[in-house]
């Protein structure tokens, strides 16, 4: 909920309802203008440089006019505000991965990774049409959200057992898309070899201890492309979809608390007890 607006500040006002990608930008660079919002020149994440960070009572956005977007309409549901909270970050970030992909129409799509990006990627694989979407999970209430999201398939194998099921269900082919949403060796592995000849790995994992790639992308004809998901650019055409109950993204979030009980938060995400926890502030 806007409280203040600058003087330079347009298309943003007090009472508006909007909703703030995790990293604000100008809208108005050769990147913005190409889409990649998220390489704004102008642009930084929340929480970096001095800028506050997005969990608190109050925050300064800079460039406020290019950054949120606002929400049509009030009185929205719980569940409908769920689901608007996902846009900030991790709906958008499984979108991209799909998109880097190229997942169309029919598209056979696996997706690494049962975090809330993975189980999203899911989602976005269904709304673009994906005709089969197997999940890798080993986690019973994330493959049943997965499976609620438009998995078709879920395999709980991992490395190498894994990229052997994937071939075997896809009579030796590969898949036409596949999502990484881990960033680990291992998660980078199985997507690149799980990934037919000619297709693209949407990546958006944040990477650690990940091999150099190019002899796959080489040798078997597999491109890579993702990144940090240009979220700005993506919210209008997946807030409408949320807006008119199309999908939703909410339902990752399986844990909930308050600013004072914050680290309990983030202990149950790395103790993967939860998914996705949701902070309410304020009123
Ligand atoms: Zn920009």
């Amino acid at each position: 909920m806007v409280e203040q607006v600058g003087p330079e500040v347009r298309g943003i006002a007090k009472g508006d309802f909007v909703i703030a990608p995790f990293i604000y930008c100008d809208g108005t660079c050769a990147h913005c203008r190409a889409g990649v919002t998220s390489q704004c020149v102008a642009g930084a994440a929340f929480g970096n440089h001095g800028i506050d960070g997005g969990q608190g009572e109050a925050v300064r956005v800079p460039l406020a006019g290019s950054t949120l977007v606002p929400v049509p309409g009030s009185g929205h549901s719980d569940e409908t505000m769920r689901s608007l909270l996902t846009l900030s970050d991790v709906m958008c970030t499984g979108h991209h991965a799909a998109v880097s992909a190229g997942v169309r129409s029919g598209s056979v799509v696996a997706v690494v990774g049962d975090g809330a990006v993975g189980l999203c990627a899911v989602l976005a694989a269904r709304r673009l049409g994906a005709a089969r979407i197997i999940a890798l999970s080993r986690n019973p209430v994330r493959q049943q959200v997965a499976r609620s999201f438009g998995a078709t398939d879920i395999l709980d194998e991992r490395g190498d057992a894994a990229i052997d099921a994937v071939l075997e269900m896809t009579n030796g082919v590969g898949v036409d898309a596949a999502l990484e949403c881990v960033g680990t060796g291992q998660s980078v592995a199985t997507a690149l070899g799980i990934a037919r000849p000619g297709s693209v790995v949407g990546a958006v994992g944040v990477p650690h201890g990940v091999d150099n790639p190019m002899e796959t992308v080489i040798f078997r004809n597999i491109g890579l492309r993702g990144g940090v998901a240009p979220a700005r650019a993506y919210i209008p055409e997946l807030l409408d979809d949320v807006l008119e109950g199309r999908i939703n993204p909410g339902l990752v979030f399986d844990f909930e608390t308050d600013l004072d009980h914050i680290e309990d938060a983030y202990k149950a995400m790395d103790e993967r007890r939860a998914i996705k926890a949701l902070v309410r502030v304020g009123r």
